[in-house]
């Protein structure tokens, strides 16, 4: 999917989110909250539900929450408008309960088609609804920080889930802000390590086409084109086109081979 793509596949869930009636949120609701970002980035933020300020505005994480997940961004150097934040509904529970379930399920194919159009490398899940949909079963205690393959099922295809708590979470037990901050850290390894995995799995499949290819063409071409393949692969671990991103990233970077020409960068 090209980048234009991508944004009108983002803008036509987010206009059927504003008019959506599948679930009995939209009742209370001010303003739905599909979400907003960059339409090519790689990374994914969702939260658990718009609050107060968020149902004012139509936008998400704009409150007390929303300015720590900015200053948590900010601490390595990113922003928000280079990643995606959205949440796993749309629209605001009352009083800021927790949603339930079948409201949760109701408004799962909206976060289903923006990650299907998004196809991140990394999805980053804030708080423990969020974990829920993406970690079944695991418990933020203990597998905050760190990394796991997402289901393809959820709409993200070939992405890394990395789990955090909930910026809100801080605000209430201040002893959780460090953890936040430590966490973010390692963020940025995060997106890396799935870009490599991406990355190797997109070279392997080349490589069996190639092979398949070579079966089916005369003698001479037979000789291993695989392992060129491969290291074609291995290069095509890339700047992610977003130079702040990439200055981020310019440590872990350092050390990795040059970017290819942009049509061949898989992820842009
Ligand atoms: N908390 C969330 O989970 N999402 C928002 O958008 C804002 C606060
Ligand atoms: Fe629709 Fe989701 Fe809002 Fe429910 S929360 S009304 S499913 S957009």
């Amino acid at each position: 999917m090209t980048e234009g793509e991508r944004r009108r596949a983002l803008d036509e869930v987010a206009a059927e989110v504003r008019a959506c009636t599948r679930c009995r949120l939209h009742e209370g609701r001010t303003n739905a909250v599909p979400g907003e970002g960059h339409a090519s980035t790689e990374v994914v933020f969702v939260g658990e539900g718009p609050g107060f300020n968020e149902d004012r505005q139509g936008r998400p994480f704009v409150g007390a929450a929303g300015s720590f997940l900015g200053e948590l961004l900010g601490s390595i150097g990113w922003s928000r408008d280079e990643v995606f934040i959205t949440n796993i509904v749309k629209c605001r529970p009352p009083e800021n309960r927790d949603p339930e379930p079948d409201e949760i399920a109701a408004c799962a194919p909206y976060l289903h088609r923006q990650l299907d159009a998004l196809d991140p490398a990394l999805v980053v899940t804030l708080g423990r609804h969020s974990l829920a949909r993406f970690v079944p079963g695991g418990r933020i205690g203990q597998v905050h920080g760190t990394t796991r393959p997402v289901d393809p099922a959820t709409g993200a295809r070939d992405a890394s889930v990395f789990a955090m708590y909930h910026p809100a979470a801080a605000l209430h037990q201040g002893s959780l802000r460090q953890t936040l901050l430590d966490d973010m850290t390692r963020v940025p390894a995060a997106l890396t390590a799935s870009r490599e995995r991406r990355a190797s799995d997109e070279a392997a499949a080349e490589a069996a086409v190639e092979a398949a290819e070579a079966d089916e063409a005369p003698p001479t071409s037979v000789a291993g084109p695989s392992a060129e393949r491969r290291g074609e692969g291995d290069a095509s671990v890339a700047a992610s086109g977003s130079p702040a991103l990439d200055q981020a990233l310019d440590p872990v970077l350092a050390g990795l081979p040059a970017a290819p020409p942009d049509d061949q960068l898989s992820i842009f």
